[in-house]
Order: C-alpha cells, then structure tokens, then sequence
C-alpha cells in the first residue's frame, strides 16, 4: 500500500533598502528586498519546511542553520535541491507544493510562471507539480503594512512501501 504524508511550511521576512528581492527562486525588482541570513527567499523556505515536515525531518533551521557561516547569503534554489536529496536518500518522492507568498507590493503575477519554473527545477519535478499564488491582506498586518512578506505552503510526499 502506498503512504502518502503532507507538511506545512511557514516564513516571514522583513523587508530593508539595500537587498534584491528574491522570492520563489526569481529577482523581482522592487525598492526594498528580504532581509535574511541565506537569500530570504521566503516561499523557498515555507516549501523547505513543508517537505522536511511531511518526512519527519526536522526543520530548515536545523539543517541550515544561521550560525553556520556556509550559509551566508546561500541560494534557496541550492536548499531546496539539497533537500530534495535528503528525501531522495530516504526513499521519499515529492508529489507536489502549494505555496501562497503574501505580500502588499510588488505584484507578483506576472513572475509567478517563472517561479514555478525555478522552483520545480530545483526540487527535481514538473512544473505543474509546483503552485505558487499571490496574496495581499488588503493593507491588514505587517504585510500589508509593507513591513515584510510571508509565505504558506504545503507539500505532499510517497513514503518508501
Ligand atoms: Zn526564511
């Protein structure tokens, strides 16, 4: 019989003057970008702990963490094929992601295919495996208050028979 395992994920970075704006693996232009230990790529990292969550694998703070000067300005591509190994060890295979980035500005719809693109890239499946969705909170919370950008996600996982 084959097992099925779902994991959720959540992230969160304040925006600052001075750093690109990287989310879901694509530079967007913007004034102000995420400010983070790796790239702060925010729904990189909801999908990271969504599919270390459905393995029972710990956390993304726990196989990258801040104090590790390795991961200084890292790629959240590279987390997430590095992750996508340690599944691939234990036999897990990735069904799919859903991650909903929130965020009151820029807007993110016209970058999303290209975010599917990278992101299922870097996790080793189809495009149409990976969604991504745009949010805002009609100006309520930090998000709306241009103070940071979040992210949900989900992630389904086939447990080695
Ligand atoms: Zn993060």
């Amino acid at each position: 019989m084959t097992a099925f395992r779902a994991g959720i994920g959540y992230d969160a970075h304040r925006l600052v003057a001075g750093r690109p704006l990287i989310i879901g693996g694509v530079t967007i232009p913007h004034d102000r970008g995420l400010a983070g230990h790796s790239d702060a790529d925010v729904a990189a990292h909801a999908i990271a702990d969504a599919l270390l969550g459905a393995a029972g694998a710990g956390d993304l703070g726990a196989h990258f963490p801040d104090s590790d000067p390795a991961n200084e300005g890292i790629s959240s591509l590279e987390i997430l094929r590095r992750i996508a190994s340690i599944l691939s060890a234990r036999g897990c295979r990735i069904v799919n992601a859903d991650v909903t980035v929130v965020a009151e500005a820029p807007r993110l719809g016209p970058h999303i295919p290209a975010m599917r693109r990278a992101l299922a890239a870097a996790l080793g499946i189809a495009e149409g495996d990976v969604s991504v969705k745009a949010k805002t909170t009609e100006g309520m919370g930090f998000e709306g208050a241009r103070e940071g950008i979040s992210a949900h996600a989900v992630a389904l996982i086939e447990m080695p028979s």
